[in-house]
């Protein structure tokens, strides 16, 4: 008998391990999903910008399928459980914040795992605060071409080579070359 895993089985199989953090990235898609209808990505149509880099992040990008790779999960690493998704049809968006007493309130003695199911059982209003914005999403990520580096031969994206005596060169080069290289 072949058994499909629930969506947070396929996130904690993503992740590596199931603990808290996962959990919160899990409870914001969900309310992402509430408050966008049906979100799951096929062609970058969604955003999320996530503004810290914890294992929540993990259950985002499972979930929602907003993957650093594609450019539609956007750092912005503030240090903070926020998470903002919007999708480009219509610019609509949310902003999902973790409220602070979720993680301090239910006091020390809780374990790892008490804490993760707490989370896992609460609704998403218990947990974050939650409302539409207006953002200008970021479009589609652009495909750029690819100049070879002058100085170590390898590839390097249009917008991030330097010039360097009238020839492009990478990142790192340009940078051994201010060094004096
Ligand atoms: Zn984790
Ligand atoms: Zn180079």
């Amino acid at each position: 008998m072949c058994m499909e895993k629930t969506p947070w089985e396929q996130a904690v199989d993503f992740h590596g391990h199931a603990c808290p953090g996962l959990a919160l990235g899990f409870k914001a898609a969900e309310a992402a999903i509430r408050a966008l209808g049906q979100v799951r990505d096929t062609d970058e149509e969604i955003i999320a910008i996530v503004e810290n880099d914890s294992c929540a992040v993990d259950a985002i990008q499972l979930i929602l399928g907003c993957t650093a790779g594609k450019g539609n999960m956007i750092f912005r690493n503030n240090g903070k459980q926020v998470y903002t998704v919007g999708r480009r049809k219509d610019d609509k968006a949310v902003r999902i914040s973790l409220k602070y007493e979720t993680m301090s309130a239910a006091g020390t003695d809780e374990t790892r795992e008490e804490k993760m199911s707490r989370i896992l059982n609460a609704g998403v209003d218990e947990l974050f605060d939650i409302k539409e914005v207006s953002i200008d999403l970021p479009r589609k990520a652009a495909v750029f071409k690819s100049l070879k580096c002058a100085r170590c031969g390898e590839g390097v994206m249009e917008p991030k080579a330097r010039i360097r005596d009238g020839e492009p060169v990478c990142p790192d080069c340009f940078e051994d070359y201010t060094r004096g290289w």
